[in-house]
C-alpha cells in the first residue's frame, strides 16, 4: 500500500479504506492516475473516443463484453475509454471504489435514488434540497408510492423522530448552496447503517478535494459536474461515487435505461477542467473570504451566510467535515422594495445574474428575481437574500464593483 500526500490522509476513519485501494495524493489523480499514454500515441492530452461503437475480433470477447459490459468497451452508451479516464479519477479522488460520470447532476440524483427506492417506500430528505431532488420525491416518486419526509437536518434527532419502517433512503444535501446549513454526516451515517439505510449526499458545494463523505460512512456521493470540476460553464454533467456494487447496479439498471452517461467530448473538457480544479477552488476560496470580510464590515448588508465564518451557526461542525469553502456566499441586505435589488444587481459591472456556479466568471443570484414585485415583503429576510458566486478575478476587482453598487444603494 502507498500513502502519499498529508491532507488527505489525516483521518482515522481512513484506515478502513486503505484495504480497498491505493491512496494518493490528489496531484497524482487528476494528473497521471489512468492515463495509459502508450494506448494513444504518448500524446499527453488524452484523446476524445469518439466512437458509438466497439469491434471484436472474435466471439469469445464479444460474448466476454456481453457478460459484463462495466469491465469492456462495447458501445458508448456503457463505457467509452476517454470517460473512463475521468471515471477513474473520480473514484479516487472522492476515495470510493467505483464512480460514473453522467449527463448531469439531475441524472446522478435520479439515479442514486431511483436504484435504492420500491414502491412502498420512504425517504427522509433534508428539507430544501437541490430543486430537481425535491421534485423528483414531490412530483414523480409520488406516483410510484413512494413517499418522503422533509427535515431541518442541523439536528440529528430530526432524522430519527422521521424514520419510519419503510425509510430506505436518507438524502443530504451539506452544505446546502444557498443558506449552507449542514448535516453532521457521521451521526447520520451511523444512524443509516444500523437499519440498513443507504445514505445519500449532494456535495456539489464541496467537490471532493474539500469534503469527502465516504470517509465519514455515507454511502452514494453525488455532485453537479457542471459546476466546479467543469469550471468554465462550458458544459452539463453529474458524477456519482459509491461502492462498487452500489455502481453496478446503477450502470446496469437506472443509467442505462435512462442513458444517462456523459459524452466523449464532454467527459474532455471534464478532464481539461479537473486538471485545474484544486488550483481554481483555491484562487476562489481565497477572494470569497475576502469578500466576506468586506461584506460583514459593511452597513447596507443585514447578515452574511458563508459556513467557514466563525459566527455561522454550524462552525464547528463545517470546520470537522469540511477541509474548505467553495466560492458560494450569501448575504441578507437592507434593502426596502424589489426594483432597489434589481437596481443593485444592474449597477454591478463585474457579476453576471445568472444561476449554477463553479464557472471562471462572478455571478450574482438575488432569491427575489423568482418573486413578482408584489410578492416582495422587506420585513422577510428570505426575499432579502442575495447569492453570489465568487470566480477567478481578482479579490480587489470584485469588492471595488460590490463597493461602488451598494454606495448607489
Ligand atoms: C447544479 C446543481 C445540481 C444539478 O446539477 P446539474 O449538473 O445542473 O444537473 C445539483 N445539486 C446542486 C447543489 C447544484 O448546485
Amino acid at each position: 500500500m502507498k500513502i502519499e500526500g498529508s491532507k488527505l490522509v489525516d483521518s482515522v476513519i481512513f484506515a478502513e479504506f486503505c484495504s480497498f485501494f491505493i491512496l494518493m495524493h490528489y496531484s497524482q489523480i487528476i494528473n497521471e492516475l489512468a492515463e495509459d499514454r502508450e494506448q494513444y500515441f504518448n500524446a499527453v492530452s488524452p484523446p476524445i473516443v469518439q466512437t458509438s461503437n466497439f469491434a471484436f475480433n472474435d466471439f469469445a470477447s464479444l460474448r466476454s463484453a456481453f457478460e459484463d459490459e462495466m469491465s469492456d468497451y462495447l458501445y458508448t452508451r456503457g463505457m467509452n475509454p476517454t470517460v473512463d479516464i475521468l471515471r477513474k479519477k473520480l473514484a479516487a479522488l472522492d476515495e470510493a471504489e467505483d464512480a460514473l460520470v453522467l449527463n448531469s447532476g439531475a441524472s446522478a440524483i435520479f439515479c442514486a435514488v431511483m436504484s435504492n427506492v420500491q414502491a412502498g417506500d420512504h425517504i427522509i430528505s433534508v428539507h430544501k434540497p437541490y430543486t430537481w431532488a425535491w421534485k423528483l420525491f414531490d412530483n414523480v416518486l409520488t406516483r410510484y408510492n413512494v413517499s418522503t419526509t422533509y427535515v431541518d437536518g442541523t439536528d440529528i434527532a430530526n432524522f430519527e423522530a422521521a424514520l419510519q419502517p419503510t425509510t430506505k433512503v436518507i438524502y443530504l444535501e451539506s452544505p446546502n448552496s444557498l443558506t449552507f446549513e449542514l448535516q453532521d454526516l457521521e451521526a447520520i451515517a451511523r444512524l443509516a447503517k444500523s437499519r440498513g439505510i443507504v445514505t445519500i449526499i449532494d456535495n456539489s458545494y464541496c467537490t471532493p478535494i474539500f469534503q469527502k463523505p465516504h470517509r465519514f460512512g455515507i454511502d452514494l456521493c453525488l455532485q453537479s459536474a457542471t459546476k466546479y470540476i467543469g469550471g468554465h460553464s462550458d458544459t452539463v454533467a453529474g458524477v456519482l461515487t459509491g461502492s462498487k456494487a452500489m455502481i453496478k447496479q446503477i450502470f446496469d439498471r437506472e443509467a442505462h435505461n435512462t442513458g444517462a452517461f456523459t459524452s466523449p467530448f464532454n467527459a474532455w473538457l471534464l478532464l481539461r477542467g479537473l486538471r485545474t480544479l484544486p488550483i481554481r477552488l483555491k484562487q476562489s476560496a481565497e477572494s470569497t473570504q475576502k469578500v466576506v470580510s468586506f461584506f460583514k464590515n459593511h452597513p447596507k448588508i443585514e447578515k452574511v451566510y458563508f459556513p467557514l465564518d466563525p459566527d455561522f451557526p454550524q462552525y464547528e461542525l463545517a470546520k470537522k467535515q469540511m477541509m474548505g469553502a467553495s466560492g458560494l456566499l450569501t448575504v441578507a441586505i437592507k434593502a426596502e422594495s424589489h426594483a432597489q435589488i434589481e437596481r443593485f444587481t444592474f449597477d454591478l459591472n463585474h457579476f453576471l445574474l445568472a444561476v449554477s456556479w463553479g464557472g471562471h466568471e462572478s455571478l450574482v443570484l438575488p432569491k427575489c428575481a423568482g418573486l413578482h414585485p408584489e410578492e416582495f415583503d422587506p420585513n422577510q429576510q428570505e426575499h432579502r437574500l442575495i447569492r453570489f458566486y465568487i470566480g477567478l478575478e481578482e479579490a480587489d476587482f470584485l469588492i471595488d464593483d460590490l463597493a461602488q453598487a451598494l454606495d448607489k444603494l
